[in-house]
């Protein structure tokens, strides 16, 4: 999470660091009153405790585990270690497309496994409790739980507060598949602790985790079967994202079950090692040696005392939030994972920020999820942001096997769609593509100053780069507005007047 870094809580900065809102910062009146207790330390709650002790409040955040949240210990973070090294196996075999004679690497998933957890533990400081504590936050290490309006109970300590937050995030979900809890799938959550690679992966599940692993599980040499009940692979995405996406597991040698439903899961022990019998609804039956569950996330909304403070839930058991983070209980927050909106760290973060100027400052500063982008880490990477449905918008395209930086990678793959509104601006982006996780920053920007394709296209770039293939696709719309008989038309006499003048000279 260092990018996300809680001591640098971007989205507070901007308004709530004037001094204007730090003197509206009120001073809890007894002594044993916090201004913000935050129920969870992962980014919500972290980036939240940084930035209200970084004002001047008086903070504790409970946290029973490690800080840091999925992101640092079971999600970004592990993930994107083990796809790096992933991409690597999978440079060595596909050489040839270089030149080079591609070789099949010999893969230590042990050491692989080791590297994953040093790259957790290099960015762990941001987030510890001694950082936390030097920042002016006090961490109390036990689950927190509301016992009354004002009071949340925390192993021993009761902590009195003006304000409260619940950071409490998401955990996987396990769908209610016969046998499938009792052979104790894998999950996000304890996959991270496996030394020896499956020889045999079913995934359940062909979402952006059951994508992103299963292409890197496929990668460091197991042979991976996704399984995903509806018709495509990544189903809330765009059909040509889906489609690319899909041809390229495809093609590297994964399985796609889609439209495909499992109905069971059976284990047994082969001496030391399991193996799992998977039965879907089309009558097939696979073996596997392994099992990883990716079939979506529940919040952490049980067992927290909600019920004595009057915060209601939504659907699939969010915490139910007005466009200020507010819960039914006007006193008490809700940021993260748990609130179910768009569940990305940089969400958290951003949640995390707000919730400092409209819990302390009492401020109303409104959440946007039309300018949160997101980024898929499959190979080649998807990242969107912004509205890019709807029989109102116009949409221009660029194929990146026309985009010189990616034709010199030698495998030109992706594309770019911006999606314009009826008076021409820019209001969503998806590139899919090598980088498109850095393409889309600038098209956030983008999105945000409601730019014309025009500014896009006509910005200077370097020559050849990534960022070109959005701009590109601004200039085929330009091309088309401008470049036009009628252009020529009345173009060519002023040329031909132009003529005679210099002839003339
Ligand atoms: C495999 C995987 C890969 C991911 N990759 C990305 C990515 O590349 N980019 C991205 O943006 N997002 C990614 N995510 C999502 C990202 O990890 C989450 O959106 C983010 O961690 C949410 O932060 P949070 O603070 O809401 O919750 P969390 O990080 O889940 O933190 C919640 C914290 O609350 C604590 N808690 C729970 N109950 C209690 C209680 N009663 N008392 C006290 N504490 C409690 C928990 O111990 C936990 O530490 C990924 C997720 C997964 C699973």
């Amino acid at each position: 999470m260092s990018d996300l870094s809680p001591s640098e809580p971007s989205s507070l900065t901007s308004e709530a660091s004037t001094s204007e809102a730090f003197t509206r910062v009120e001073p809890s009146s007894e002594p044993g009153i916090y201004d913000l207790v935050i129920i969870g330390g992962g980014t919500a709650g972290l980036v939240a405790a940084q930035g209200a002790a970084g004002m001047g409040a008086k903070v504790v955040m409970v946290e029973p585990d490690r800080p840091g949240g999925d992101c640092l210990w079971t999600g970004c973070i592990p993930s994107k270690r083990l796809i790096a090294a992933a991409k690597a196996a999978h440079t060595m075999r596909t050489a040839d497309i270089h030149g080079i004679e591609p070789v099949e690497p010999k893969i230590d998933f042990a050491a692989v496994m080791g590297l994953v957890d040093n790259a957790r533990e290099h960015i762990a400081h941001h987030d510890s409790v001694e950082t936390l504590e030097n920042a002016g936050v006090e961490v109390v290490a036990e689950y927190g739980q509301f016992v009354a309006d004002g009071l949340v109970q925390a192993g021993e300590r009761t902590l009195k507060y003006r304000k409260a937050m619940i950071a409490t995030g998401a955990k996987p979900a396990i769908p209610p598949i016969p046998g499938l809890r009792e052979s104790d799938p894998l999950t996000s959550e304890n996959l991270w602790s496996l030394t020896t690679l499956p020889e045999r992966l079913a995934v359940i599940g062909g979402g952006v985790i059951g994508c992103e692993l299963g292409q890197a599980f496929s990668r460091l040499g197991s042979s991976v079967v996704i399984f995903e009940a509806e018709p495509k692979i990544l189903a809330s995405l765009a059909p040509n994202v889906s489609d690319l996406i899909g041809s390229r597991l495809r093609a590297e040698g994964l399985t796609l079950k889609t439209g495909v439903k499992v109905t069971s899961v059976s284990s047994k022990e082969l001496g030391s090692t399991p193996e799992y019998q998977i039965g879907t609804d089309d009558g097939e039956s696979i073996t596997v040696d392994a099992v990883l569950v990716a079939t979506g996330r529940r919040p952490n909304t049980t067992g927290i005392g909600l019920e004595s403070v009057g915060v209601t839930l939504g659907a699939g058991g969010v915490v139910e939030v007005n466009d200020y983070l507010q819960t039914s209980n006007s006193h008490i927050f809700a940021g993260g994972d748990v609130v179910g909106k768009m569940p990305f760290t940089h969400t958290a973060a951003y949640h995390g920020g707000l919730i400092v100027s409209n819990a302390l400052f009492k401020l109303r500063r409104s959440t946007n999820y039309d300018i949160i982008p997101f980024a898929i880490f499959t190979d080649p990477e998807v990242a969107s942001v912004g509205r890019t449905m709807g029989s109102d918008l116009t949409k221009n395209s660029f194929s990146y096997d026309q985009l010189d930086r990616s034709v010199t990678t030698g495998d030109p793959v992706g594309f770019a769609d911006l999606f314009t509104d009826r008076k021409g601006r820019l209001v969503g982006a998806t590139v899919v593509g090598e980088a498109a996780g850095e393409a889309i920053n600038e098209l956030t920007s983008r999105v945000k100053a409601k730019a014309k394709l025009s500014e896009i296209g006509l910005m200077i770039r370097p020559y050849p780069t990534f960022g070109e293939g959005p701009a590109r696709a601004a200039l085929e719309q330009l091309r088309a507005a401008y470049f036009t008989p009628r252009t020529k038309r009345v173009v060519r006499p002023v040329l031909s007047a132009l003529r005679r003048l210099d002839s003339a000279d």
